[in-house]
């Protein structure tokens, strides 16, 4: 599992509690916390405790119990935080073309106001 993963990167360090972060869920394969530049009145970051850099990465190599528990945990914590109606976005930035910043998967949940198009334009 250690697949191009960088351990000095801030999610490892927020997993290994090097870095404090404003958890919101957490339980066996999962950590999710408040983004410390929220884009929106609600934005929560969820990510699996396992290495994995990528959606590749972690679709091809976690095991099944960790990936139900990442899904099951983004539809939890969107009910939770009360952005399940009127609705939210669920979004994952991978590699240079996607903007991931962060080199650890993460999805990140978007609320508690009308998000406009899902992307600025077609270009
Ligand atoms: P990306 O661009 O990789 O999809 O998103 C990375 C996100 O991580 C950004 O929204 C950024 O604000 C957030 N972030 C970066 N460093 C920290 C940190 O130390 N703590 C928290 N809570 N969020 C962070």
């Amino acid at each position: 599992m250690t697949r191009d993963y960088d351990d000095t990167n801030i999610f490892a360090r927020i997993l290994r509690g090097e870095i404090p972060c404003d958890k919101v869920f957490e339980d066996e394969h999962v950590l999710a916390f408040k983004d410390i530049q929220p884009r929106a009145p609600v934005h929560v970051l969820v990510i699996p405790k396992g290495r994995y850099r990528s959606f590749a990465d972690f679709s091809a190599n976690a095991s099944e119990d960790e990936v139900v528990a990442l899904i099951r945990a983004a539809g939890r914590i969107a009910k939770e935080m009360g952005v399940e109606d009127p609705g939210y976005r669920l979004l994952s930035n991978v590699g240079d073309d996607g903007g991931q910043e962060v080199p650890h998967l993460h999805f990140h949940i978007f609320g508690g106001r009308a998000l406009g198009a899902m992307l600025p334009s077609a270009d």
